[in-house]
């Protein structure tokens, strides 16, 4: 049998005639850039979410690079960011001039850890980027308590966590603004590149929607220099189709994940995923963790399992960050799970049967090594 680590053809041929008709409809119109079917998604994708706008962008780095610009930081200015997520997250601080201030993860959750981000404020600080991991709920109400306390920005990349909610709230919804990538394996995943945020302020969605073209609402009409970063007509068609299933997938992904629970629970050489009470995760990642990752990984390679690493290194320790010399005893939560985390099939079209098939074989696996080798 074989088990990718995601399958995206399953969905587009469950979806193939809806997607087909609204591809050629935008083809048909030649609405390429912008226009009606832009439009349409982002009233859309605004009113599901309960917020004033949503304005497409080029994709969810982009996103987070227009927030920050958008809330006026640059040069001088510090954002407090987690240690452990994709590196668009810290890496689009930097292209706003500047500087990610790294805080670790709750070891539980893989989250920021809000104990450890008053420590970290200091007067040049302007925002706090919480970020969604995995499909988590960042802990949001210290996180938000602290942003009031010392008027700070946030900032919500919500890049893997479409749909999810704190408290009965969809994340997004409590920064200043929240960004979401639609790349294609996201759990709202476009045919290319896509990108929106969402906002209430009036004032935010005007300048990101402006910036955003050019520093133009209509051609010509530049009032300041901005980007091309544009969602386009052909992606948000078909995200506009997708958006009626969501939250479908999203279920369908938090049952597989209780059934990987239920199956792995007894396994002691491993640390399965934990819920943050009160929240609903929507299961972009599911991830393990296991002190024989690499060994573990070749094991179900060679079974027709495949299986990634969401880090192999967490942010503060990658090459662009060596000039602001952080060392492991920084980060101790990050440091070790970035050793440790394994990833497992995950997408709503993965069967029992599959499922079945990965948790044996990580069961065998550990059957085997607990005869032959010691904890490394
Ligand atoms: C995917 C992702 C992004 C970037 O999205 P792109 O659309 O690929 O630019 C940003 N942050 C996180 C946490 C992500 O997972």
């Amino acid at each position: 049998m074989n088990v990718p680590f995601v399958d995206l053809r399953a969905q587009y041929e469950q979806l193939k005639g809806e997607l087909d008709a609204a591809i050629a409809q935008v083809l048909a119109e030649s609405a390429f850039i912008r226009g009606k079917y832009v439009e349409q998604f982002e009233r859309a994708y605004a009113q599901s979410y309960g917020v004033r706008h949503c304005i497409g962008v080029g994709n969810g780095t982009d996103a987070l690079y227009i927030a920050f610009r958008a809330l006026g930081i640059g040069p001088g200015d510090e954002v407090i960011t987690t240690a452990l997520s994709w590196i668009s997250t810290s890496e689009t601080i930097s292209q706003v001039g500047a500087r990610p201030v790294f805080v670790d993860i709750e070891p539980d959750y893989y989250t920021l850890d809000p104990q450890q981000i008053e420590a970290k404020i200091t007067e040049r600080t302007r925002a706090i980027v919480p970020v969604h991991l995995y499909g988590q709920p960042a802990e949001m109400e210290p996180i938000l308590e602290l942003a009031r306390r010392y008027g700070l920005a946030v900032v919500e990349d919500c890049a893997q966590a479409h749909f999810a909610t704190y408290h009965g709230r969809y994340v997004g919804t409590f920064g200043a603004l929240g960004t979401f990538s639609f790349y294609p394996s996201k759990n709202l995943g476009a045919y290319g590149d896509a990108g929106a945020i969402i906002t209430d302020s009036d004032e935010l969605a005007l300048f990101v929607r402006r910036f955003a073209n050019h520093g133009a609402l209509v051609k010509y009409d530049h009032e300041f220099e901005g980007i091309n970063s544009r969602l386009d007509g052909i992606q948000a068609a078909i995200l506009h189709v997708k958006l009626r299933y969501i939250h479908e997938w999203n279920r369908r992904r938090a049952e597989l994940a209780q059934r990987y629970i239920e199956l792995l629970g007894d396994v002691e050489e491993l640390v399965l995923p934990r819920i943050r009470p009160g929240c609903g995760h929507v299961f972009h990642v599911f991830a393990i963790r296991t002190p024989w990752r690499s060994e573990l990984q070749e094991f179900l390679s060679a079974r027709g399992i495949q299986t990634q690493v969401h880090y192999p290194v967490a942010l503060p320790f990658l090459p662009p960050y060596r000039h602001l010399g952080h060392r492991a005893e920084e980060f101790p939560v990050a440091w070790r799970v970035q050793q440790e985390l394994l990833s497992l099939p995950m997408y709503p079209e993965l069967t029992e049967q599959q499922q079945r098939y990965v948790t044996e074989a990580i069961r065998s696996f550990f059957a085997h090594k607990r005869v032959r080798i010691a904890r490394p």
